[in-house]
């Protein structure tokens, strides 16, 4: 199974990592508590960075971490013999260091891990990243009262994912949506979202046929690209994790383009 690939299969795959997120979140809630003074914080570093101690107890990422193994076994048996060598050996210390690698997104530290253990090379990092989603949602809740008070360019003002999805709303307002922790944010309707340009005539939009509810919005200055989806009655209350995988194909085609940050 390869995890770039859009299988029906990896789609379901997707579907239930989400489900099961939601369980982690929930009892998160219970069990965590941020109070988050946005008069510490720098406006433009996102929120996470700058967090005093770490926002994810290991014990409680553990749980996580054998929540979304779970799934995976459930939906894939080829993976539950690389699944069980990474629970039979994974230790705090590794859970910790998986933590701080999923969260600062250090692909080189989970692919080393993947050879010394000999297990799938995206399997670790996907599992670490997967297990921090609800933590970092349980965040994004607490900067909720304060998100659009932050000026970070190009990424999520909570986790500092690199922007991909925004929302148009029937007034016209751009809404950016991060598929990783779910926080929203407010853009300028004109403005390129990842390098501030505000020059509209530097702005296009790639359409797609027989799609009206979704576009490319590219910028050409610094040839990078927002997938936008307008607000309807289908897509009101939607995850971006989920609006973000639904409009995967988008990023096939800007990327096909030549658009995007590897470019
Ligand atoms: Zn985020
Ligand atoms: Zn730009």
């Amino acid at each position: 199974m390869n995890p770039n690939a859009v299988s029906e299969e990896y789609l379901t795959l997707q579907k239930n990592i989400m489900e099961a997120q939601k369980q982690i979140k929930k009892n998160l809630e219970q069990e965590l508590e941020f109070a988050i003074d946005k008069e510490e914080l720098e406006k433009n570093i996102p929120v996470v960075p700058q967090l005093n101690s770490t926002p994810v107890p290991v014990k409680l990422y553990e749980d996580a971490v054998m929540k979304i193994t779970q799934v995976l076994n459930e939906s894939n048996e080829e993976l539950s013999n690389d699944n069980k060598v990474l629970i039979e050996t994974l230790t705090l210390e590794d859970l910790d260091e998986w933590i701080n690698g999923a969260i600062k997104f250090d692909t080189e530290y989970f692919y080393q891990f993947s050879k010394d253990k000999e297990v799938s090379e995206w399997l670790p990092h996907f599992i670490a990243e997967q297990a921090l989603r609800p933590f970092m949602q349980v965040i994004a809740d607490a900067c909720a009262p304060f998100i659009d008070e932050m000026e970070v360019m190009g990424s999520c003002p909570c986790c500092g994912e690199p922007s991909r999805i925004g929302k148009l709303k029937k007034d016209g307002q751009k809404i950016l949506h991060c598929p990783r922790c779910e926080s929203e944010w407010k853009q300028k309707r004109l403005q390129c979202v990842h390098c501030g340009n505000d020059k509209h005539e530097n702005l296009f939009y790639i359409n797609v046929e027989e799609e009206e509810n979704t576009s490319i919005e590219v910028c050409k200055s610094c040839r990078n690209y927002l997938k936008l989806v307008k607000i309807d009655r289908q897509s009101r209350g939607k995850q971006a994790a989920l609006l973000d995988l639904e409009t995967i194909h988008l990023d096939f085609i800007a990327q096909d383009e030549g658009y995007g940050e590897e470019h």
